[in-house]
């Protein structure tokens, strides 16, 4: 959609035609286009024109009613955009002051930076938190989330600004996806070259974690049941994978001769599957780390035996989110990594903003890794 910015006096932003964000009310409702005529920016906000969005697996978890969420709701955290107008000098991660016209990307929290969590390193659980896609609309922040014309970034954003050339489905996923798995190998506490490292799952996350880990010297070897996301994984760098069909133990046996090793130092478990965390502890070696990332919504418990933890002196990590500097670095590693791997790819099919709905439910067909939303 082409805007005109056609006043922008003192912190109120008029916008022509008005913003628009489509606005969600619950399991089987469809979307309803809400037009916000006027923006009132804080010294700190940001108001930005989205180029395009893409949709997460959790954004289909909520649609679907698997997690709880907060209605009416504007959906969406994954997108990139340009800055339209600032309420006050905002800097970017970098230090560098944002302008009108500047492509950028942001992180999905906003965080106060100084409660206990914040001081933890722990922002993206701040107990002051807002976040984008998450939060019910309310009036004065009515464009919060990045399925919409038009985002309202406040005060405590982090954003990222991102080079011209690499496509928008390139950056979109950034704030959820690449700054997780940014965030997931960082838990692994360790250097990763010439590190074997297993990844249960081959979607979004788990591609990206394996491009990343491949770029930092690891041999990389994904496990995931569907044939065309194996052959994706080689594609971002897997040395090898394995399909767990074969049998939790058969696959890791063949998973530790294809690395070869007795056993992997570090597993991402990303498919979110109790198979996949069974199959992610199974295969670590003595002092080995697995981290799990993929259980976003309530799933079954886990049946595992402790002793094997105990005496295979493991760790076992969650990471959820990302903070600032994980959406920096991710920033970072697809400025360059997207002409070696085919990240351009991943967002299978795009759809008109008046469309979400169908992009929803196309996303949740499991067909595409990403899905693309386009104002
Ligand atoms: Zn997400
Ligand atoms: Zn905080």
């Amino acid at each position: 959609m082409h805007t005109t910015l056609t006043a922008h006096v003192g912190k109120d932003v008029f916008v022509r035609p008005s913003p628009v964000a489509m606005v969600w009310q619950g399991p089987g409702t469809r979307h309803q286009a809400m037009a916000v005529p006027g923006v009132t920016l804080g010294s700190g906000d940001v108001l930005v024109e989205v180029e395009l969005a893409t949709v997460c697996g959790s954004d289909v978890h909520t649609v679907l009613g698997h997690r709880e969420a907060a209605t009416p709701l504007v959906l969406g955290h994954e997108q990139v955009g340009r800055v339209v107008a600032v309420g006050g000098p905002v800097t970017a991660m970098d230090g560098t002051l944002l302008v009108a016209g500047m492509r950028v990307v942001w992180s999905v929290v906003v965080s106060c930076g100084v409660c206990d969590r914040c001081s933890a390193d722990l922002q993206q659980t701040c107990r002051r938190r807002a976040t984008y896609g998450h939060d019910r609309v309310h009036r004065g922040w009515e464009l919060s989330g990045g399925f919409a014309t038009h985002v309202e970034l406040l005060e405590g954003t982090a954003i990222v600004i991102v080079g011209e050339t690499p496509p928008a489905a390139v950056f979109a996923p950034a704030s959820c996806a690449t700054a997780t798995a940014i965030a997931a190998l960082d838990a692994a506490g360790r250097d990763l070259t010439g590190t074997a490292v297993l990844v249960t799952g081959a979607g979004m996350l788990g591609l990206t974690v394996t491009a990343i880990a491949t770029d930092a010297g690891a041999r990389v070897v994904v496990s995931d049941p569907d044939p065309a996301r194996r052959s994706l994984a080689g594609r971002f760098g897997a040395v090898a994978t394995v399909d767990p069909a074969a049998g939790e133990a058969e696959h890791l046996d063949l998973a530790r001769l294809a690395a070869g090793v007795e056993g992997f130092p570090v597993a991402l478990e990303v498919s979110g599957e109790v198979s996949g965390i069974d199959a992610a502890i199974g295969a670590l070696s003595i002092g080995g780390t697995a981290v799990l990332v993929g259980s976003e919504s309530p799933g079954a418990p886990l049946g595992i035996d402790a002793e094997r933890i105990v005496r295979g002196l493991l760790t076992v990590r969650g990471v959820h989110d990302s903070r600032p500097r994980d959406l920096q670095r991710a920033v970072d590693f697809l400025t360059g990594a997207w002409r070696r791997y085919p990240f351009a790819e991943l967002v299978g099919a795009e759809f008109a903003l008046d469309d979400v709905d169908e992009a929803l439910v196309a996303a949740a067909s499991g067909a595409f890794p990403r899905v693309g939303v386009r104002p």
